[in-house]
């Protein structure tokens, strides 16, 4: 459902990704996992179209995200290209940024409605399936301010989801919430995970969540994947030395 291959993307002379190829099948949840500042956020960035690639190409399902045909060559892709792509992919960032004048129900119908054109009984029916998955019915008239940071982050997993992208994107979702916040978060998304067959590609600290939902995880380190592995193996027998340093510095 993913693919990188041999994709470079440097900020000014700062290279942050090199000749990185991985796969991500489709139904997979993926976590990447490194030290700070190894470049998994300008991964998601990337599939999201909001930063382009230097080098190589990304392909989601069977068609290029990142370069489209012209005559015998493949050219980068232009804008209309990449926003027809990226209605393929959800992504939940750090800050849920829902909209504040709009209620719970809203928040989730509006994209649907505006991007597919969906009828206003469709949406709103999509929007009361997902929040009840997300268990915030009770709060479907509710305005974010009246939501804790935990459910403000389910809103927005919700939201993501009411355009059924083939990809789920999730960055740090849970790093800007009250530690007892994290758990119901965490459980949602586990529960989207085992009951979907949507693909995930996770960057998260949560160590422990990451070894519970992962199929598999892959270790990143200065731009490129030090290690792949299933968590049961990553965690408890890496084969890398870079590896074991990393877990020896979070768990
Ligand atoms: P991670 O998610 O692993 O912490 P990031 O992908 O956020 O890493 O960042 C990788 C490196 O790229 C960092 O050194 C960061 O400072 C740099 N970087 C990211 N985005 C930009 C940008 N828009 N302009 C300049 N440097 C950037």
């Amino acid at each position: 459902m993913i693919r990188f291959e041999g994709v470079g993307k440097r900020f000014g002379d700062h290279v942050v990704l090199r000749e990185l190829d991985f796969t991500v099948a489709p139904g997979e949840f993926v976590t990447l996992i490194g030290p700070s500042g190894s470049g998994k956020t300008t991964i998601l960035r990337l599939l999201m179209t909001l930063e382009r690639v230097d080098e190589g190409r990304i392909y989601v399902g069977d068609e290029c995200l990142t370069h489209v045909p012209k005559g015998e060559r493949l050219v980068p892709a232009g804008e209309k290209h990449q926003r027809r792509m990226r209605k393929r992919i959800g992504m939940v960032f750090q800050q849920f940024n829902l909209f504040p004048n709009m209620t719970v129900l809203q928040n989730v119908t509006e994209a649907p409605l505006r991007a597919l054109g969906l009828s206003k009984g469709e949406a709103e029916a999509r929007g009361v399936d997902l929040l009840e998955l997300v268990g915030l019915t009770d709060k479907t008239n509710a305005r974010p301010s009246q939501l804790s940071g935990g459910q403000q982050q389910r809103v927005a997993i919700a939201r993501a989801l009411a355009m059924r992208p083939d990809v789920l994107l999730l960055d740090e979702v849970t790093s800007a919430l009250d530690p007892e916040l994290v758990a119901g978060v965490l459980k949602v998304l586990k529960q989207i995970a085992s009951t979907t067959d949507i693909t995930i590609l996770c960057v998260t600290h949560e160590m422990q969540f990451a070894r519970d939902v992962s199929d598999r995880v892959m270790m990143f380190d200065q731009g490129q994947v030090i290690e792949q592995a299933p968590p049961e193996k990553l965690f408890t027998d890496p084969d890398h030395e870079r590896t074991r340093e990393f877990l020896h510095a979070v768990l």
